[in-house]
């Protein structure tokens, strides 16, 4: 194994959260049993600290028809209005025929905040069905893997490129990096949006890690990547997304000075500590305990004749069930609003997926796998909460949705 970033063989396993399968893999009734698993493992790189698995589950496996739909959530929607807007007035209110290269464009949510702003736009999105669904939507999206072969392909220069959530996910990471080098104009803005490890540490939010997720950037991690592709980032700021994510904005090597508050977020960082060893140490201890705890919990409620059903089929939610080793004995169902998941069951732990309208009848608990929307879950659940039904998050971030 060498590292995925910088090439060192000085690699150290941190976390090992043993065979899992792949969590986004929701099953049809006859595949259930029939799944793959694989190694779920952390390691830590002695020489750039990126912290990042070390099996890769093939990208044409994992990222070839998936069915997560980012419009199904409000307030990932918002998210991306907001995002196109400041982009827009901080770096291209007057500018003229601007364009916007989404990768991992999913189904097209971003860049319709873009449209309306007057950008050409194009998505590149690998998932089939959701490309399709973002094609129908009006939103030009190709139907294939971003790296610097699609970017030869697509032939032209783009103001701004915008990676929302994929950044970690790119099994071809140089190849990526080095197509954006060559697709973005001298004074374009390239907006990532990544998981900040720094974060999912403090949370306790362990279940961000899978799979589709090859690599856990801090600040310093990242900015090792970038510079060695001649890129910079020169802003960023926490947001409340997924439980605290960073939304990085990265230029041409020293094309634009580092804002203050970057450095000011670098500085906080290096006083965590959270890019040493020893964080990662403390980090599965605490994994394991976490662990304990909600077992704890779980069997406690299930003795005093509870039924807890779970709150969301996060693909995260995977993570934890499987670590956990928590199934259908403990938690019923899985109550998920995107309809693409009907008469689905959750890989691994088998539980059995209901869509909202499927509910006949309120549990007593519901354990929240879709933990990072704490704020909307609590505020549109207010009726069945005064009714006595318990909502039990697993992880409880610092900021949420
Ligand atoms: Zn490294």
């Amino acid at each position: 194994m060498i590292c995925r970033v910088c090439d060192s063989t000085n690699l150290e396993l941190v976390i090992d959260l043993g065979q899992q399968p792949w969590c986004n893999n929701f099953l049809q009734k006859e595949e259930v049993g029939q799944e793959p698993f694989y190694p779920l493992r952390v390691l830590f790189c002695h020489d750039c600290h990126t912290s990042q698995l070390d099996f890769t589950v093939k990208k044409e496996i994992m990222f070839g028809d998936h069915t997560y739909l980012s419009g199904t959530t409000k307030s990932l929607s918002e998210h991306f209005r907001n995002i196109a807007n400041e982009v827009d007035s901080k770096f291209f209110a007057n500018t003229n025929q601007k364009s916007v290269l989404d990768i991992g464009s999913n189904d097209g949510t971003q860049l319709k905040h873009f449209q309306a702003l007057g950008y050409e736009v194009l998505g590149v999105e690998s998932s089939k069905t959701t490309a399709r669904i973002a094609n129908e939507a009006n939103v030009p999206t190709l139907n294939a893997f971003f790296n610097q072969q699609t970017m030869h392909g697509i032939g032209r220069k783009f103001d701004v490129f915008n990676a929302s959530g994929v950044f970690f996910h790119l099994e071809e990471l140089h190849s990526v990096c080095a197509a954006i080098k060559q697709g973005l104009k001298q004074d374009g803005v390239f907006v990532v949006q990544f998981l900040y490890m720094k974060s999912i540490m403090e949370n306790l939010a362990f279940d961000q890690i899978y799979h589709e997720h090859l690599l856990y950037y801090t600040l310093e991690t990242i900015e090792i990547l970038l510079n060695r592709h001649g890129l910079s980032m020169f802003d960023a700021y926490l947001a409340s997304i997924h439980g605290g994510s960073i939304i990085g904005y990265i230029s041409h090597y020293g094309v634009r000075e580092p804002s203050k508050q970057l450095l000011a977020m670098r500085e906080e960082e290096r006083t965590s500590g959270c890019n040493s060893i020893e964080a990662y140490r403390q980090f599965d201890i605490r994994i394991k305990q976490m662990k304990q705890d909600n077992l704890n919990y779980l069997n406690a409620a299930k003795t005093a004749g509870k039924r807890i059903f779970g709150f969301g089929a996060p693909v995260k939610g995977n993570t934890m069930l499987n670590y956990f080793g928590v199934g259908p004995d403990l938690i019923e169902c899985l109550v998920e609003k995107n309809d693409l998941r009907r008469n689905l069951f959750s890989p691994g732990m088998h539980i059995p997926l209901l869509i909202e309208d499927e509910v006949a009848e309120q549990p007593d608990i519901y354990y929240v796998l879709a933990w990072n929307f704490k704020k909307e879950i609590l505020a549109n659940n207010q009726s069945l909460i005064d009714k006595g039904v318990e909502f039990y998050f697993p992880v409880n971030p610092k900021v949420s949705a």
